[in-house]
């Protein structure tokens, strides 16, 4: 197996595009991948301020590394949720990389900060782990990252979660989920700019940059993860990439090209008449935000330490496993 561009040995096989990498080839893929996403979408400008939500697992480590090799101003922030031992081994990955980076990496404590933890919040309001999850990490990189006046809030959502949204919101034909599934949303009142900058790269390729690049992950998945449909969809969409390389990536891809502009105005409508949380000041279409319906009903739980399998069908939807 030889390199596509120097003919040195190969280290990584890529079906999709046909091409076998070398290590030093592979990392200007990937490189190239990631500035061909922010300028197609228009995600960032140079000199831009980033703050990258980063979670220890490989995506975040990926995209945090892969911005500042691109020369952004990227600092990195990381949400300790109260998962057990999930949540001190992926801040402990979080901190190592800062400091591999030399880097500035913002920690936000749910319970220390804001009196709760996701196993609690979850039970205490009888959401999903991941729905609770979701809602209070929205919550807390918008607010970091408006606070912090950063340019952008950047995630590492890959081609595989992306397009595994995308199939779940197509089967259900959610078309408010899909009017908003774009790897770039706009700054608003008291939003940041949202961007995923990993949206042409597929998680076999950001776990093989980690390894090329000495970017040392945590591999656990998170406990509350197991049986949410996300992973069957990422499942299913494997199979079919097995069959036929490329499925995916044409599937997210075209959608962005051809469907997405035609849903706009559904987007748009969405938007409209979001008034501002009377408690803690977030956009919401509801005098108090869910956050902090969340976080009121929290508040006075019995803490719970783990719930580690969520109902079967539970899990994101919109959200990525950050
Ligand atoms: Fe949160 Fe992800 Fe774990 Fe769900 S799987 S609880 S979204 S960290
Ligand atoms: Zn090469
Ligand atoms: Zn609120």
């Amino acid at each position: 197996m030889k390199c596509r561009v120097c003919r040195g040995p190969a280290v990584i096989d890529l079906p999709r595009h046909n091409a076998n990498f070398c290590a030093a080839h592979f990392t200007k893929f990937c490189r190239d991948q990631v500035e061909r996403a922010i300028s197609e979408f228009d995600m960032l400008s140079p000199g831009d301020r980033v703050l990258v939500a980063v979670s220890g697992g490989k995506d975040s480590l990926a995209v945090w590394h892969l911005l500042r090799e691109l020369g952004y101003e990227a600092d990195g922030l990381h949400v300790h949720l109260g998962i057990g031992g999930y949540s001190s081994a992926s801040a402990r990955m979080a901190r190592a990389h800062a400091e591999a980076l030399g880097a500035r990496l913002v920690e936000v404590d749910l319970r220390e900060d804001y009196g709760f933890d996701v196993p609690t919040g979850a039970e205490a309001a009888r959401r999903t782990p991941c729905s609770a999850c979701g809602l209070s990490k929205r919550h807390v990189f918008d607010r970091a990252a408006v606070d912090g006046g950063y340019d952008a809030l950047a995630t590492g959502h890959n081609l595989d979660d992306e397009a595994a949204v995308l199939f779940g919101n197509v089967l259900r034909w959610q078309m408010d989920y899909l009017a908003r599934q774009h790897p770039v949303l706009p700054a608003r009142a008291g939003l940041p700019r949202k961007v995923k900058p990993l949206v042409r790269l597929g998680e076999r390729e950001t776990a093989a940059y980690c390894l090329v690049s000495g970017i040392d992950y945590l591999v656990e998945e998170c406990p509350m993860s197991a049986g949410n449909k996300h992973l069957a969809y990422k499942a299913a969409l494997n199979d079919l990439e097995v069959e036929s390389p490329g499925t995916k990536a044409n599937f997210y891809l075209s959608f962005l090209r051809q469907a997405s502009p035609l849903l706009e105005p559904v987007g748009e409508s969405g938007r409209e008449g979001l008034g501002r949380c009377e408690r803690c000041g977030a956009p919401s279409p509801s005098a108090t935000c869910a956050f902090c319906r969340l976080r009121e009903r929290a508040a006075t739980a019995e803490p719970v330490t783990l719930r580690a399998r969520p109902a079967p069908g539970a899990g994101p939807t919109t959200e990525d496993p950050t």
